[in-house]
């Protein structure tokens, strides 16, 4: 294992009707900005319990973070921060909310130009606190410090990371997720799947308690995503989902580890271009990843086809196959198409997302930085 330091920041409050816990969480004698998205907290009842818990506090509100969140909407909020002179940022809806308060929370006080932070790794050493509620399990954004924002105009969509922007509390109410439509309860499943292989299917450190972390996140999605399609109010399957998408991305299983993470860069590149759900351009890559680095991956890809899918082969090659194929299965039966051409993408996409991983100097992708373009190309080849 390797050596780590850890702590994760975030206060969770879980369970049934804990919106209310606001009251205490969201500090009175600072002047807050309630962001939230399209409008899915006014039609499931969520804005109401918000507003109701914020009595005496004085907040104002930024709605219409889209998904995929735009650099250009997060700069008019930003101004509002600023003219405002918020104290205190309180995000209500899913990963795209969460990712873009913490923008926000950064660029509001960033001494010059705030695309800096996401083009150039400019360093942020200043946020205005923030807190969440979560509607949408399926990022970990909830309680990590990682933000992912879109620039249209330019087709690109970038990170960055910052323990200043950890959530200082997230509030989990599993019902509030009853409304989703399915294709995001899958796309969350998809998204929280891939977060823990990208930890996880790697090369063996000897470190089994986050094998086994990671495994027993990964069985449970396995499990009850396909529940949480078919029984949409089944309290203990959505949370059950909740809380492995949190866990999948808080940072616990990735201490002390290597981690992958190509799936998400080449992904993100697929979402700039063509507008795919996030989790739908995980379902595309990662299979093919899989294909692609089963040689480096190979005591892994045996591991988890044991451990996961209990699949017994003595023939090792054949074993891996199976692996993979159950792992395609799976986002397929959770209703998200895992090829590019499933969603209208043809063969000649692969010269230009590769051309994109260039320009972002996506050069050296993967656990053992061995993902050059020619391997995202032979990747993305496999996924057409
Ligand atoms: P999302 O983009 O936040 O939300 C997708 C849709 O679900 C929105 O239209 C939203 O509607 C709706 N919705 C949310 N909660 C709902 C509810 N309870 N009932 C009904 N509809 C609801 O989805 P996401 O998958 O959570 O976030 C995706 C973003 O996170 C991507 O940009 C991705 O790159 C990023 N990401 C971040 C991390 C990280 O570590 N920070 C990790 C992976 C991915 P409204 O807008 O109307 O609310
Ligand atoms: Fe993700």
């Amino acid at each position: 294992m390797f050596n780590f330091s850890y702590q994760n920041a975030t206060r969770i409050v879980f369970g049934k009707d804990q919106i209310s816990e606001l009251a205490h969480l969201v500090p009175k004698d600072k002047k807050v900005l309630l962001i939230y998205g399209g409008g899915s907290i006014k039609r499931n009842g969520v804005y109401q319990q918000v507003v109701n818990a914020l009595a005496g506090v004085s907040f104002v509100e930024f709605a219409g973070v889209e998904p995929n969140p735009a650099f250009e909407t997060l700069m008019r909020a930003t101004t509002l921060v600023k003219e405002q002179g918020i104290e205190y940022i309180l995000a209500v809806g899913g990963g795209s909310v969460i990712d873009g308060a913490k923008f926000v929370a950064a660029a509001a006080v960033f001494n010059g130009d705030p695309w800096d932070i996401l083009a150039k790794g400019a360093k942020v050493t200043t946020a205005v606190p923030l807190g969440c509620v979560l509607t949408l399990p399926a990022t970990g954004s909830e309680s990590n410090g990682n933000s992912v924002v879109t620039r249209y105009e330019t087709q690109q969509k970038l990170a960055f990371s910052s323990e200043l922007v950890f959530p200082q509390f997230a509030i989990l109410d599993p019902t509030v997720t009853y409304s989703l439509p399915p294709k995001q309860v899958a796309n969350g499943v998809v998204d929280a799947f891939v977060h823990v292989m990208e930890q996880y299917l790697t090369y063996p450190v000897n470190a089994p308690v986050q094998d086994r972390f990671a495994e027993g996140l990964l069985q449970t999605l396995i499990e009850e995503g396909p529940k949480a399609l078919a029984e949409p109010e089944n309290y203990d399957v959505r949370a059950n989902v909740m809380w492995a998408a949190t866990m999948a991305l808080n940072g616990l299983i990735g201490q002390g580890v290597p981690q992958d993470w190509a799936t998400h860069m080449i992904g993100h590149e697929i979402t700039a271009l063509y507008g795919l759900d996030h989790a739908q351009t995980l379902a595309i890559v990662l299979p093919a990843l899989m294909q692609q680095q089963r040689a480096t991956k190979g005591a892994k890809l045996l591991q988890y086809g044991q451990r996961v899918w209990q699949l017994q082969h003595q023939d090792q090659e054949r074993l891996i196959d199976e692996a993979i194929s159950h792992t395609r299965q799976f986002f397929e039966r959770m209703g998200v198409p895992t090829r590019l051409a499933d969603y209208g993408i043809k063969a000649d996409a692969v010269d230009k997302l590769v051309d994109k991983l260039v320009q972002h100097k996506m050069l050296k992708l993967g656990e053992h930085r061995d993902i050059t373009p020619e391997v995202s190309r032979s990747i993305l080849q496999r996924a057409v």
